[in-house]
């Protein structure tokens, strides 16, 4: 799985932070997201794509 972030749309709401720490994070001083891992493992999939649905800005792809 490949994750990636529109970081033209992402507006810092961390609800994907709170969904998948493991892949997302947000940097102290910053108000958009940290793409942690590119390629998370399969066993985060459940999470990656829970933090995918619950972006209020629709900012995240995950793709196969
Ligand atoms: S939930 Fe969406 S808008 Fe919020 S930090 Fe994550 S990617 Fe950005």
């Amino acid at each position: 799985m490949r994750v990636s972030v529109d970081l033209d749309e992402c507006l810092g709401y961390a609800n994907c932070v709170v969904d998948a720490p493991q892949v997302f994070d947000i940097v102290e001083d910053g108000m958009q997201v940290h793409l942690l891992q590119e390629n998370p493992p399969e066993e985060l999939r459940t999470s990656v794509e829970a933090a995918a649905l619950d972006c209020p800005a629709k900012a995240i792809t995950v793709v196969d």
